[in-house]
């Protein structure tokens, strides 16, 4: 199934040649004609997982949907809810022609019966809207938000309903867009899925490590001097892929996003696998690595994301209506120096008493940003309690 090999091995997805197809195909060779058997064979020996956030195997969600005897619909996920994201926007402004790749790909694999893409409204589509042109790809422009782009959320929007998660009982796979068996992607990972489609299986595994193979993109933000988009193996040295963007004084590192998990200062040295990032309850999710300065207060920034996280819930289930703005409450006022030493243990009971509770992951993602932040910054946590604030003091003595 391989044709040729690129030399250069990461700055794939980034280099890519905008909408001129003639060009792209230069560049990446011609798209294989893959029946489903092949394609499942070689993405199941590539390990890919989605890049949009879960990181589910991808030969799984796959196989859900070619099991159905009816024809599926597929769907690239180009929503990026997560406001510290901006790969998938990167991606499809410089690489539009891989992503289409993946959809068809599929598409013709699965014998679809529609691809489709969705982006949100308020993106320039500009490069996507000429590449997409005759390549049998619906692009739909659909409202933003956190949960917008939410597996559920989206197919709901796309038979016309609201941006909420639907039914969790009900997959997908089984019964999505207008009551057919839905295969839902991530826009980078379809790229990755056109790549591992070209090249081969083993092409993809051999960077990364044993269990987490491949390449990912990362957006880096926060106190650094360039932030951006970058490309790296799974398992680069966290403090290796920061060096680009030329952090300042780190304080910690926010990892996953809003519903991600803090790697503190002294964890630079970590791998970006799953497995090394449960350390610290962390995964590697859609690549976002938010660099918070140690002269920031971490309580502050933590109080204002939950401040977010709870006005983005869809408002349909109690530990999102009553929940999360209890807990963002609890947090500001530890972050304004309450000194009330209840506050830290009311709000891990919160974050207990959410998880497991919504109708989507939005309240159990909340809780874990939560948890991280009282436990990474358990000093930070007595400082204010005392009345004082750590970073407050650095920012002075600077
Ligand atoms: S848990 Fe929250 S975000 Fe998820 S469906 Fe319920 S109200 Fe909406």
């Amino acid at each position: 199934m391989s044709t040729a090999t690129p030399t250069t091995r990461t700055r794939l997805l980034l280099d890519g040649t905008g909408p001129d197809r003639e060009a792209h195909l230069a560049r990446y060779g011609p798209l294989p004609r893959s029946g489903c058997v092949d394609l499942l064979t070689t993405v199941q020996d590539s390990g890919l997982t989605g890049r949009g956030g879960g990181g589910f195997s991808t030969a799984t969600k796959i196989r859900a949907v070619a099991a159905s005897p009816r024809r599926p619909v597929v769907v690239g996920n180009g929503l990026e809810g997560e406001p510290l994201s901006a790969k998938d926007a990167v991606l499809l402004a410089r690489n539009p022609h891989l992503v289409l790749d993946g959809l068809e790909l599929l598409a013709r694999a699965l014998r679809a019966r529609s691809a489709i893409l969705a982006l949100p409204e308020a993106a320039d589509t500009t490069a996507i809207g000429v590449a997409a042109g005759d390549r049998g790809v619906e692009v739909v422009p659909l409202p933003g938000g956190f949960v917008a782009g939410q597996e559920t959320a989206l197919v709901n929007q796309l038979d016309g309903g609201p941006a909420m998660p639907r039914d969790p009982f009900t997959r997908v796979t089984d019964a999505g867009v207008g009551g057919r068996p839905t295969l839902v992607l991530n826009v980078e990972t379809l790229a990755q899925l056109a790549l591992v489609v070209r090249y081969g299986a083993s092409w993809f595994t051999s960077i990364g490590v044993d269990d987490d193979p491949g390449s990912s993109l990362f957006t880096i933000s926060g106190s650094v001097r360039h932030p951006g988009v970058v490309e790296a193996e799974r398992g680069s040295v966290l403090r290796a892929v920061l060096a680009a963007a030329e952090p300042r004084k780190i304080g910690a590192v926010l990892v996953g996003g809003y519903h991600g998990a803090w790697v503190p200062a002294s964890g630079l040295g970590v791998r970006l696998t799953d497995r090394e990032l449960a350390t610290y309850d962390a995964s590697v999710g859609a690549g976002v690595l938010h660099v918070l300065d140690d002269s920031a207060c971490p309580l502050a920034h933590a109080a204002e994301i939950v401040d977010y996280l709870a006005s983005e819930s869809a408002g349909q289930c109690g530990p999102c209506l009553n929940g999360l703005p209890r807990m963002a409450d609890d947090l500001r006022r530890l972050a304004a120096g309450a000194r009330d030493p209840a506050l830290p243990g009311a709000i891990r009971r919160l974050s207990r008493l959410v998880t497991g509770r919504g109708a989507c992951a939005h309240p159990d993602g909340s809780a874990r940003f939560v948890a991280s932040t009282l436990d990474v910054f358990r000093g930070h946590v007595a400082a204010h309690l005392e009345g004082w604030c750590p970073s407050a003091q650095r920012r002075a003595a600077s």
